[in-house]
């Protein structure tokens, strides 16, 4: 098959580029992203989407072009909100931009080459730094009629599968048991301390793939406060190190002498990001069209330290097929969250490598709505990993 999306993506890359650095100068934080809603959903307009602005949530839209063919529903997932003090600077202004261009793209193909059927929609999803829009988005039924969710993600390295893991978060208060004179010894200040310890040196015996951070909120003698966010790439290994945490905080509070109370947040938790189910079907087609324009994918060299990340788009894959490759925009040793790639993301060095990205999702996109087989084969992959629960997250393992 002969791909139209290089030609239009290159046609249109210096609108694009002008979206993306508008999105980048006016940098607003999660659920504040008005200008940016604006911008995209008027520039979708432009290009012949039907939009519907304030999806569900103000800053959310979908913009949808439909084929006139039976088919399925492809949506590209938008990302452009921004950090507090440091502006884009984990780059979501270039997702905002391969969402148009995937658009567009796909859009271009389905004009030209009947094979291409179904519908592509450019989905606007707000808050991902903070507030997880995405979730929201989910519960009130913006992914009912998605067949399959695709997005890029700019980073400091080319990966086809990133590690994007289940979220949990623990709260521990510590008390002396009777307060006592501190120089009789029993202090929470020790059991904080303690614990602390304790749960580094447990850090040995963790899956290489599992990560805890911790801070000790609030502390005085008689009581300490504790709190920890920890991931892993599954439900059950949360709970897996839910266990082994439990073991460092009853030490802790035995050898202080003082009582504890712990708050596992469940509930909440249900509504934490979850880790990436990634499509390996969806994700072998976009690789292969990646490394066919020159993309390097560095996921199990050793040279490139893994990063670890979690995101709302692991809930997306839960419930559709879906995929979020991540790729380099050159901005090493500066890495996601830091102002140095807030720089690189707003540069012009940074368009080349967006604009290879957008081609290759595009060219998946498209592969997906000409290829009834294809798209079946990467439901069915979704469904299998439902049942088995668990079993297929990290292919090429
Ligand atoms: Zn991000």
């Amino acid at each position: 098959m002969a791909y139209l999306v290089g030609k239009i993506i290159a046609e249109n890359a210096y609108v694009l580029w002008k979206l993306s650095k508008e999105i980048w100068q006016n940098p607003e934080l999660s659920f504040e992203e008005t200008f940016a809603h604006d911008l995209l959903t008027q520039t979708l307009q432009e290009y012949g989407f039907v939009v519907k602005k304030n999806y569900f949530l103000p800053t959310a839209f979908r913009a949808e072009f439909d084929s006139g063919r039976d088919g399925s529903t492809v949506a590209v997932v938008c990302e452009y909100d921004a950090l507090p003090g440091i502006g884009h600077a984990c780059g979501h202004n270039l997702i905002a931009e391969i969402g148009v261009a995937v658009g567009i793209a796909v859009k271009f193909s389905m004009e030209r080459d009947s094979s291409v059927c179904g519908k592509i929609i450019v989905l606007g999803t707000p808050a991902e730094e903070d507030g997880s829009g995405k979730i929201r988005l989910i519960e009130k039924g913006a992914f009912k009629d998605v067949d399959v969710a695709v997005m890029a993600h700019p980073q400091v390295t080319n990966r086809l599968y990133p590690l994007i893991l289940d979220l949990a978060k623990l709260t521990v208060i510590f008390r002396v048991k009777e307060y006592t004179d501190p120089w009789d010894g029993h202090t929470a200040v020790d059991a904080a301390v303690s614990c602390y310890n304790n749960i580094s040196i447990m850090r040995r015996r963790f899956n290489s793939k599992w990560r805890i951070n911790g801070i000790i909120s609030r502390c005085n003698a008689e009581e300490a406060e504790m709190l920890f966010c920890y991931r892993a790439p599954t439900r059950k290994e949360i709970y897996s190190l839910k266990k082994m945490l439990e073991k460092c905080i009853e030490a802790a509070a035995s050898i202080s002498g003082c009582s504890f109370i712990c708050n596992f947040h469940e509930e909440e938790d249900k509504n934490e990001c979850k880790g990436m189910i990634h499509n390996k079907t969806v994700a072998e087609v976009f690789g292969m069209h990646a490394k066919s324009l020159g993309v390097l994918f560095r996921d199990f060299d050793p040279r490139f330290t893994e990063s670890a990340v979690s995101t709302d788009m692991g809930n997306v894959s839960h419930v559709v097929p879906s995929i979020q490759p991540e790729y380099s925009i050159g901005a090493a040793p500066h890495v996601n969250h830091t102002p140095g790639f807030a720089k690189v993301a707003g540069s012009l060095s940074a368009q080349e490598p967006t604009l290879v990205i957008a081609e290759s999702l595009a060219r998946t996109v498209v592969d997906l709505l000409s290829n009834r087989d294809l798209m079946n084969k990467a439901k069915f992959e979704l469904e299998f990993c439902r049942v088995n629960e668990n079993v297929v997250r990290s292919p090429g393992e």
